[in-house]
């Protein structure tokens, strides 16, 4: 996905010279960056806050298919989930660092690229890059990202606090950046078999840019800030609905019920999950990607969110000994499972 009109060879700029090509143009921001790039650390004030840290790793050929993924559309998306955690604690993001390893493939215009996206995603949520590690790789390109920021301490909200009679919320909608994956997957085939043919993605923005583009909810925190809102629990959704929802089940001892026709799907990811003759609901449960964030509020917080487009009700929670189980549209009760393929066929 990188178009080859400049080819500047790193061993040329040497690591030092790279590095300082990526970063001269970062000025920081944040009122708690004390001290960026250039020093052996980081410098970070955050007053009486508490820290919140999260890190991902992400691998060509694991996380990554650089045959259909846009290399600025990359570097926005290793920051995008990153930060999606710190807001998934409640907090809020104001720096990352950016590691990376490259293969010799990678002229320097290619890394320009991975830098363009991840510091567009920087600028668009108010967060410093303060400093990574480069290191050439012989596995293809490895990207991580470590994300910091803070919250109050009575702020945060863990996996582990949801009560009985909570509601559980989702923000978005759900399934969309897994169909969009089904549709970048089948158009790379058809590419591999016929290079001539061009990819038929008219009309399917919205989810193609739920894969590649994927934004952190920090609206919702904010959003639940404004309403003093504070989710009993709470966390993002990267692995599909019905994961994350047993996670916060687990953690909290507590068992859930689910109704399939409360659960948001925008009408393209439906649309497009038919054409593959994928249940939709199977995808917004166990397809992941989406980034919202899925949280459970006390039952006296309802009217603080009735009729906001972005949050729906999705559920509520129960005592552990209910266990988790999902109601169909039909009436039918079903067991929540991480993989739940099979479960909800039929
Ligand atoms: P060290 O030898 O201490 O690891 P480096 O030479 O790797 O130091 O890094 C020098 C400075 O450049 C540090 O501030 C580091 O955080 C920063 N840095 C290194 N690689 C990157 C990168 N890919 N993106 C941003 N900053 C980087
Ligand atoms: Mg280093």
């Amino acid at each position: 996905m990188f178009d080859n009109k400049e080819r500047t060879e790193i061993k040329d700029l040497g690591e030092f010279g790279l590095i300082e090509h990526l970063t001269k143009a970062i000025e920081l921001q944040a009122p708690s960056s004390i001290k960026g790039i250039g020093d052996d650390a980081a410098v970070l004030d955050f007053g009486n806050k508490k820290t919140l840290i999260s890190t991902d790793l992400l691998l060509e050929g694991v996380h990554f298919d650089l045959r259909y993924v846009p290399l600025r559309h990359l570097g926005y998306k290793a920051v995008q989930v990153n930060l999606s955690d710190i807001y998934a604690m409640n907090g809020t993001a104001s720096q990352i660092t950016f590691s990376i390893g490259l293969s010799s493939k990678f002229p320097l215009e290619a890394v320009e690229e991975i830098y363009e996206g991840a510091l567009y995603a920087c600028k668009k949520y108010n967060v410093d890059l303060i400093g990574g590690d480069t290191s050439a790789s012989k596995q293809g390109l490895v990207i991580s990202v470590t994300s910091i920021g803070y919250a109050d301490e009575e702020a945060i909200a863990y996996r582990s606090g949801a009560q009985e009679g909570d509601l559980i919320c989702v923000s978005g909608d759900l399934g969309g950046a897994y169909v969009g994956l089904q549709l970048l997957e089948r158009e790379k085939q058809i590419y591999l078999e016929n290079p001539s043919i061009q990819p038929d993605l008219e009309g399917k923005d919205y989810i193609i840019e739920r894969q590649l583009k994927p934004e952190a909810r920090k609206d919702i925190v904010e959003l639940l800030a404004e309403n003093s809102i504070k989710p009993t629990a709470m966390m993002d959704v990267s692995d599909g609905l019905s994961a994350e929802l047993l996670h916060i089940c687990k953690a909290s001892d507590k068992g859930c019920k689910l109704f399939e026709d409360k659960i948001p799907l925008d009408p393209m990811t439906y649309e497009t999950a038919r054409e593959f003759g994928l249940d939709p609901t199977v995808c917004a449960l166990n397809g992941g990607e989406d980034y919202e964030l899925l949280f459970t509020i006390p039952q006296s917080d309802y009217d603080k969110i009735k009729g906001n487009m972005d949050i729906t009700v999705i559920g509520y929670v129960t005592e552990a000994a209910a266990g988790c189980s999902m109601i169909s549209k039909s009436g039918n009760v079903y067991p929540l499972t991480a993989q739940g393929w099979n479960a909800f066929q039929g």
